[in-house]
């Protein structure tokens, strides 16, 4: 039963006197805004959520931060794989995932990753983008700020004036692309353990102010100007890097293709080249020479709290496969240039996503060096994808060698 006092403000909210965005700040209490709003929604829809739970979340965490208007939380089951040996360290990697199967499968490459020695990650660069764009009445004035931009000699002033606004967001570089009178800025800094975006975009503030009184025919158009190049796949990213790029790779022994992967080394390597090198060229791929890279970023960027929508350009990856030692041994690496993880901010911080963080050992800002956590989180998730690669990859080479032998069976009558 719904109590009186609730019952009226959930009138005000059903006939459309109370808007249901300001039930937080109305009632200065979060959890009954949620209740209140559900009811509303039910009202309203004459549908029932009542299988989206509503107990058990702290729904202050989320306020002005995470999520608005909430009526309740999604349950993803969280799995474990591991231990991955990444770099002399063992790691327990959280993923949540509804894909059956995916867990059990990176755990098997982890397995094999292990046994083999384990895997070795190098952080290529780590550096977040924004790129505004903004409009001249001529290509020549465009041109004209994309020199200044781009000497060397300007850049200590403009990375002053960019760096005010945070301690940890440092400028790196500064890259343009014209496109007629049209100019996109791709600025790049550093942004410690946060994931980096409001960081960035606060400094390409702070720069478009310093320069519109220097180039005052300088029309600011957007601060993205879709070069950054934020949750689209983008071949700038894949080249150029955005967040951090990362290459990881690992030696898997004969024995282990054999006796935990079910597979040969030949097999691997050949696979890999029709499927993950030609089969991609053949599908225009941008970035996504890999098996299933996707799958392993996107269940641990749930986990950790990371921003789902950035898996587009995280799972960029090119999986390369050799055999080595005589052609005895697998050598496997996957290159990930655009790896956007942080360890604070967005949803690091709530409950479960932090637990999974800290299962990890980089729970929110490094004490040592800024930024050390979020880098290792993502040498987690190049050597996750590493132990899928692996594992995927060797169950498709094994179906093939099953039908294999099926076809090259048939004169063997008791199949
Ligand atoms: P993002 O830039 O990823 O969107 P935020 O805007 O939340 O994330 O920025 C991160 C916030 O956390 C900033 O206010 C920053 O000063 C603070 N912070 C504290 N410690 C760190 C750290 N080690 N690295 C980065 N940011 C940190």
């Amino acid at each position: 039963m719904v109590n009186e006092d609730d019952e009226v403000v959930l009138q005000g909210v059903v006939n459309g006197k109370i808007p249901s965005y300001s039930l937080e700040t109305k009632l200065r209490d979060c959890k009954r805004a949620v209740y209140i709003r559900r009811l509303a929604l039910e009202r309203i829809t004459g549908k029932s959520v009542d299988g989206l739970p509503m107990e058990g979340f702290d729904y202050d965490s989320i306020l002005g931060q995470c999520c608005e208007m909430p009526i309740g939380y999604v349950q993803i089951p969280v799995g474990v794989a591991g231990p991955l040996l990444l770099d002399g360290v063992e790691f327990y990697v959280p993923m949540a995932t509804t894909e059956g199967c995916l867990v059990a499968s990176t755990n098997r490459g982890c397995k094999a990753i292990y046994v083999s020695g384990g895997a070795t990650s190098v952080l290529l660069k780590d550096g977040m983008t924004r790129a505004p764009v903004v409009r001249f009445g001529t290509a020549k004035r465009a041109a004209d700020l994309k020199f200044f931009l781009e000497e060397p000699l300007n850049f200590e002033t403009l990375a002053s004036v960019f760096n005010k606004s945070s301690r940890f967001g440092r400028l790196q570089t500064i890259r343009c692309a014209i496109a007629g009178k049209n100019l996109y800025i791709r600025f790049t800094c550093s942004t410690g353990d946060a994931m980096g975006m409001n960081m960035v975009s606060k400094g390409v503030q702070n720069v478009l102010d310093y320069l519109q009184p220097k180039f005052p025919d300088m029309d600011i158009i957007g601060i993205s100007g879709n070069y950054c190049s934020d949750k689209k796949p983008a071949a700038v990213n894949w080249i150029e890097g955005r967040g951090k790029s990362i290459v990881c790779e690992a030696v898997i022994k004969e024995q282990v293709v054999k006796q935990v992967l079910k597979t040969t080394v030949d097999s691997l390597v050949e696979l890999n080249v029709l499927k993950n090198l030609t089969g991609s060229a053949m599908a225009g791929a941008l970035g996504g020479f890999n098996a299933h890279a996707s799958n392993i970023v996107s269940a641990l960027f749930l986990a950790t709290g990371q921003d789902p929508a950035q898996n587009i350009e995280s799972s960029h990856c090119i999986t390369m496969m050799e055999a080595v030692n005589n052609g005895q041994d697998l050598h496997v690496s996957v290159t990930m240039p655009s790896i956007e993880v942080g360890t604070v901010g967005g949803g690091t911080q709530l409950g479960s996503q932090s637990a999974c963080l800290n299962l990890l050992g980089v729970k929110g800002a490094s004490k040592e060096s800024a930024g050390a956590n979020a880098r290792q989180l993502a040498k987690v998730v190049a050597a996750a994808v590493l132990a899928g690669e692996v594992s995927l990859m060797s169950a498709i080479a094994a179906g093939q060698l099953v039908k294999s032998h099926m076809k090259y069976n048939r004169s063997n009558k008791d199949v």
